[in-house]
């Protein structure tokens, strides 16, 4: 998913320098990001192996592996709440940020939305994260009854 991103729940070519990448290159990292998520690897294993196979610096490398296992992980997470949904059991989504200075303005602002339906876009008009290369956000499932009970609260 190198120099993709999700817009409108579809994997689109990015616009953005930052995510692009050729057709060559995206080969041969599916085949370690696949290993990678296969066997639990970790960031920085992925990142050492990306680089020992292509002249990839290592800060881009550790980028690449960040980003794909963020969203792999992501993914993987938002199959399971769709899931469910289709189970009658409703969750939203609630944008996570790490929470520290180093949170983009974007990332900042999908952060203080309002849990949003599956199938809805954030303020800064991605899906889920990540929002950028080296985003470290998350989603959190919401139950859509707690978000009720919320806002019958006052909360
Ligand atoms: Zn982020």
């Amino acid at each position: 998913m190198v120099g993709k991103r999700w817009v409108d729940g579809e994997l689109v070519e990015s616009a953005s320098s930052d995510w692009r990448i050729d057709e060559a290159t995206r080969g041969m990292l599916r085949t370690e990001v696949t290993q990678a998520i296969d066997e639990g690897w970790s960031a920085q294993q992925l990142a050492t192996a990306i680089q020992e196979s292509s002249a990839f610096s290592q800060e881009r490398a550790l980028m690449i592996a960040r980003t794909e296992t963020a969203m792999a992980d992501v993914q993987g997470n938002v199959a399971l709440y769709q899931a469910a949904n289709q189970n009658g059991v409703e969750f939203y989504k609630r944008w996570m940020t790490a929470n520290d200075d180093r949170v983009s303005e974007d990332c900042q602002r999908n952060g203080e939305s309002p849990p949003l339906p599956m199938d809805e876009e954030f303020p800064c008009g991605v899906l889920f994260p990540p929002e950028h290369p080296n985003c470290r956000c998350d989603i959190a499932p919401v139950l859509f009854t707690d978000l009720v009970d919320e806002s019958a609260a006052g909360l």
